[in-house]
């Protein structure tokens, strides 16, 4: 194997030198065989260091390289384009995270910490030598059209935007409303199916009666909050209580529902089932200082375990007791009750006091949000994986706040956990741009590290093809597996549970992990 290998160390600032012996390993890395090149930088995730990095990596004509530093994503990116310009293929290059896998968690060790370092940096320096050049392709979108699926809050703010990046927007509302928003808007929508992948969507539509095909490049999930979906025995006790939202509406629409007023955190008593977020308090204190404000006489209670007004909202906090709201703390053991034959009396502890308080409503209002039962189907029809309560998952909190893990979805507001209007419009508006730019590159790029069988050692036993949650594996025209490669996020789930070992991920074949894992067990972690 003929290697021409470049060695960065990053420095992380101060962190790697306060603890590693920095010369120790740069000597490490210029005795090794195939090393043209040793570079020891503060970031790599430095304009100036990168330029550095990368003008000796032409110099020295390197065709791979290793990089310690701190976490592949918060350096990747850029460290890849960067390479990239300077000749060698993004897969071709291996990254050690020194800081949070050796400085972080050896702190006091010393000793220890240059060990694992070592065994890291020989680990990714055998594992280079095995990669091979991979290779991405394009292909054409066959439409602009970006779909939203809700059109509350979040949803008209993402069709907004997406239009504003040049996108044709169709909006779906599974009710009748009536709404305002560029592009196409049907009501009485719901996606029902769907298949391709980012770029060249088709959803399956049921339309009023009607079932239609929708092609789309780009995808918002915007399906809200579950806000009617309440249950629980308060529910059960009392029918015609009402979510926040629907108090919110009433007040906006100029009346004021009967009091006294009581806005609880939750419809279950036993507070197993249901959250009350930050969100929710926000939107409460707000709500109830319009209501205060509105009608004063009303007796307005809110009734919480645990109040979370963060920031600046304690300042509604404060307000809202100025306007004489009473706020009723109780803990677990005096959850609210409401008794069905006294259905216009919540029975609750106040922890402060100690006392159980019988308070007389006109109105209860329930502050906890459940998450939309649509987003199951949703997530089942567009493949993407849900969060336990219930909720769109995202791709990274960091990174990608409002996208999927699949490419060209994405999602926000309430459909990820329930949250306040102006954080849903403000994430619409996120989603919506995205969604909006990703239709706008009118091609897609795939490829790279994903799966491929041999048809020579496949079976055609279908476990890849059940198994994969994109849907990547099918039985082609051999009757033998094959990958659509556009479909691929290169998860290895095909690959580990393949009885025949047909399957091979790029980047990570068994040889390449294997050496890496037989140099890591020489050291000592
Ligand atoms: S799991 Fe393996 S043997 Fe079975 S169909 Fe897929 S590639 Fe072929
Ligand atoms: S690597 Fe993951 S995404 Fe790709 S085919 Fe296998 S299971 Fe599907």
């Amino acid at each position: 194997m003929k290697a021409s290998i470049q060695v960065v160390l990053c420095k992380c600032c101060t962190e790697m030198p306060a603890l590693l012996d920095m010369a120790k390993l740069e000597k490490l890395a210029s005795d090794a065989p195939m090393v043209m090149s040793v570079v020891t930088v503060d970031a790599a995730c430095d304009g100036k260091d990168l330029a550095r990095i990368t003008s000796e990596a032409k110099d020295k004509e390197v065709d791979r390289a290793v990089v310690l530093a701190c976490h592949k994503k918060d350096i990747s990116p850029a460290l890849l384009k960067a390479y990239k310009r300077a000749g060698v293929n993004e897969f071709m290059v291996e990254l050690a995270n020194i800081r949070e896998e050796v400085v972080l968690p050896h702190l006091n060790e010393p000793e220890r910490a240059q060990k694992k370092a070592e065994a890291k940096l020989r680990a990714a320096l055998n594992r280079v030598t095995m990669l091979e050049p991979l290779e991405k392709s394009m292909e054409p979108m066959g439409t602009k059209n970006v779909v939203v699926i809700g059109a509350g809050v979040s949803g008209q703010a993402a069709a907004h935007a997406a239009a504003k990046s040049g996108a044709h927007t169709i909006l779906l509302e599974k009710s009748g409303k009536s709404l305002k928003a560029p592009g196409v808007i049907l009501t009485h929508s719901q996606v029902i199916g769907g298949k391709g992948y980012g770029g060249n969507f088709t959803l399956k539509i049921k339309a009023g009666e009607k079932i239609e095909d929708l092609d789309c490049a780009a995808i918002v999930i915007a399906t809200g909050g579950g806000w009617t979906q309440l249950k629980g025995p308060l529910a059960k006790a009392v029918k015609d209580a009402i979510p926040l939202y629907k108090l919110n509406e009433l007040l906006q629409a100029g009346s004021v529902p009967k009091g006294p007023i009581v806005v609880v955190d939750t419809p279950d008593p036993a507070g197993k089932t249901l959250k009350v977020q930050d969100f929710a308090w926000d939107e409460t204190l707000e709500i109830v200082i319009e209501l205060k404000k509105r009608s004063p006489e009303t007796q307005v209670f809110v009734v919480f375990q645990e109040m979370r007004a963060f920031g600046l909202s304690e300042l509604a906090y404060k307000e809202a007791a100025e306007l004489g709201v009473t706020f009723v703390r109780y803990d677990k053991s005096g959850t609210p009750k409401v008794d069905p034959k006294m259905p216009s009396k919540l029975a609750v502890k106040d922890s402060s006091q100690g006392e159980v308080l019988n308070l007389s409503f006109g109105t209860l209002v329930f502050a906890s949000i459940p998450a939309n039962p649509d987003n199951m189907a949703i997530a089942e029809a567009l493949k993407i994986p849900m969060s336990v309560d219930g909720g769109v998952r995202r791709g990274s909190v960091q990174r990608w706040p409002v996208s999927t893990p699949r490419p060209g979805v994405f999602v926000c507001g309430s459909a990820l956990f329930p949250k306040s209007r102006e954080v849903a419009k403000v994430e619409g508006e996120a989603a919506g741009t995205m969604a909006g730019e990703f239709a706008a590159k009118g091609a897609i790029e795939f490829g790279g590290s994903i799966a491929e069988v041999t048809s020579e050692k496949c079976s055609a036993c279908l476990t890849c093809v059940r198994t994969c949650p994109y849907e990547a594996p099918f039985i082609g025209t051999a009757s033998k597996a094959e990958i659509r490669k556009q479909l691929c996020q290169g998860c290895g789930m095909c690959v580990g549970i393949c009885p025949s070992k047909a399957i091979e991920l790029h980047h990570y074949t068994d040889d390449q992990i294997m050496e890496e894992a037989r140099t890591l067990l020489g050291g000592d972690f």
